[in-house]
């Protein structure tokens, strides 16, 4: 089984109103297609075709505040409870509490013990690496759950190799921004076919997005529905290519925010979660999922279903 999570940074599910949702605005074709004319916003969950699922989960977990990305991240990574453990929602990287839990457990951990190929598909400039070793910069919860099960992150290297996705997809940002001129540049439908050749490499692949998130702090329409239709040419380029009917793309969010752009915080929104596969491995990940914590017990009860690609 492979598992491609493309994980959107505060991406939920929100009102059926222009004035604040970028999702009932933006052109998007290819996801509107898959939803049979819907949009994903909060009318439309739980919805259910021959090809995908639309569903929110609860990010809030009984616990009061606004959910935030570290604890809400973790939640995802771990399957617990993060923010209840805690005694709040806390972001936007992981305090102690947090890096402890996701050092001693997580989906990466769980799987390359169990012998799986997972992989972190983000390519990370050298900036980065620097910032990390000089400890003037600490891990998000992805990286750090991928580096406590010693997997390697990929580098400026992979990415000029074709091996690994820059964290805007087309790396259009790698030359604009961080003065890589020679960067390969690719168009949003590459960069989403070359995401599906590199997840059917491996049992799970997982990508992170961030800058949805900084478009709902952003507040800017115009921003927002760029990024959206953004991410819809990647969606045609991943399902374009993604040939495979035992896999599962999950693309989810961590909690609200792009969805209402009339406030700069997160929201209480369920968060997004859309699944593309089977509809038998829809029926089975969907089964009892309500929250951030059912996604990474769905991720390993699929992934350590049979064969791994390791072995094959
Ligand atoms: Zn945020």
């Amino acid at each position: 089984m492979h598992i491609l999570f493309l994980f959107l940074d505060g991406v939920g599910l929100g009102e059926n109103d222009p004035q604040k949702n970028p999702s009932t605005r933006a052109e998007m074709p290819i996801l509107t297609q898959l939803l049979d004319g819907r949009r994903m916003t909060k009318d439309y969950a739980s919805y259910h075709n021959d090809r995908a699922s639309l569903l929110g989960l609860d990010a809030c977990l009984s616990v009061g505040g606004l959910p935030q990305s570290a604890s809400g991240q973790a939640a995802l990574l771990t399957g617990r409870n993060v923010p209840a453990e805690i005694g709040q929602h806390y972001g936007p990287k992981p305090n102690p509490e947090i890096a402890k839990i996701l050092r001693e457990d997580n989906i990466f951990i769980r799987l390359t013990k169990a012998g799986r190929k997972a992989a972190l598909l983000n390519a990370y400039p050298p900036r980065y690496f620097y910032g990390i070793h000089s400890k003037r910069r600490i891990y998000s919860a992805i990286p750090l759950a991928v580096t406590a099960a010693g997997m390697p992150l990929f580098t400026k290297d992979d990415l000029y190799a074709g091996s690994a996705l820059s964290a805007d997809f087309t790396a259009q940002g790698w030359r604009e921004r961080l003065g890589y001129a020679d960067a390969p540049v690719l168009t949003t439908r590459q960069a989403g076919a070359r995401m599906a050749e590199l997840a059917m490499q491996v049992d799970f692949a997982m990508f992170e997005y961030w800058p949805s998130d900084y478009a709902g702090h952003g507040q800017d329409m115009g921003a927002a529905c760029q990024l959206l239709e953004t991410l819809d040419g990647v969606l045609e380029g991943l399902l374009e290519k993604w040939t495979l009917n035992d896999g599962l793309i999950l693309i989810a969010s961590d909690h609200g925010n792009m969805e209402d752009l009339s406030t700069r915080k997160h929201t209480a929104n369920q968060a997004a979660c859309l699944l593309v596969g089977a509809a038998e491995t829809r029926r089975q990940f969907t089964e009892g999922l309500v929250d951030l914590t059912g996604i990474a017990p769905q991720i390993l009860n699929l992934n350590l279903m049979g064969r791994s690609c390791a072995a094959a």
